[in-house]
């Protein structure tokens, strides 16, 4: 991703569902919008986690305008649930503390799942198109387990000062602290170096 200084790193958000907060919220961080219709859904799928899961192409998704508002409000409702499950005392700007409605909207959106087939040939593919609701449903899922499971301890905020971007820690140790090393993990280090020496 690119940041508005215009420096780019990787961030791994670890998980489909929390990928979502890449693609836009409530104002402020609607500036970072790029979900403006379906098509553009279809469109971030095949670059986005879910591609890990469903390795298919634009075309092989169908977004219609429901699915695509009811992606629009899942999203809102993860932006008041998530930082609290992240422990990160840091207040997100623009953003209410969830609410049962919010985990209402994600039960809802709990539903079909993709069907994968076997070919003619043997082979494992995946019934196309895949509908928003079945895409929405595979985020709902990975949502229940991350909000009701012992995942939770693992939703995390990075600790950069003015970084607020969560993730899944799929770490090993399950220590990780940062967006990204080459990012807020080096100002960090940086940092540490600094105040060891100038100050
Ligand atoms: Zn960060």
């Amino acid at each position: 991703m690119t940041s508005r200084d215009g420096g780019s790193h990787i961030f791994d958000s670890g998980s489909f569902a929390l990928e979502l907060f890449l693609t836009g919220g409530p104002p402020p961080w609607d500036r970072y919008e790029i979900l403006h219709e379906p098509a553009d859904l279809a469109a971030w799928l095949p670059e986005s986690h879910l591609a890990l899961e469903l390795p298919l192409g634009v075309d092989d998704f169908r977004i219609t305008a429901r699915d695509f508002a009811k992606f629009k409000e899942f999203r809102q409702a993860l932006w008041r649930i998530v930082p609290g499950l992240t422990g990160s005392p840091k207040q997100l700007p623009g953003v209410d503390p969830a609410t049962a409605a919010d985990l209402q909207i994600v039960n809802d959106a709990v539903g079909p799942m993709p069907r994968p087939q076997v070919s003619s040939n043997g082979e494992k593919r995946w019934e196309t198109p895949v509908t928003g609701a079945q895409v929405l449903s595979i985020a709902a899922r990975e949502m229940v387990d991350l909000i009701g499971t012992d995942k939770a301890k693992r939703v995390r905020m990075c600790e950069g000062g003015n970084c607020y971007l969560m993730f899944y820690d799929t770490s090993r140790p399950g220590n990780r602290r940062w967006c990204s090393m080459q990012r807020c993990g080096n100002r960090h280090k940086v940092g540490n170096y600094r105040s060891r020496h100038y100050e």
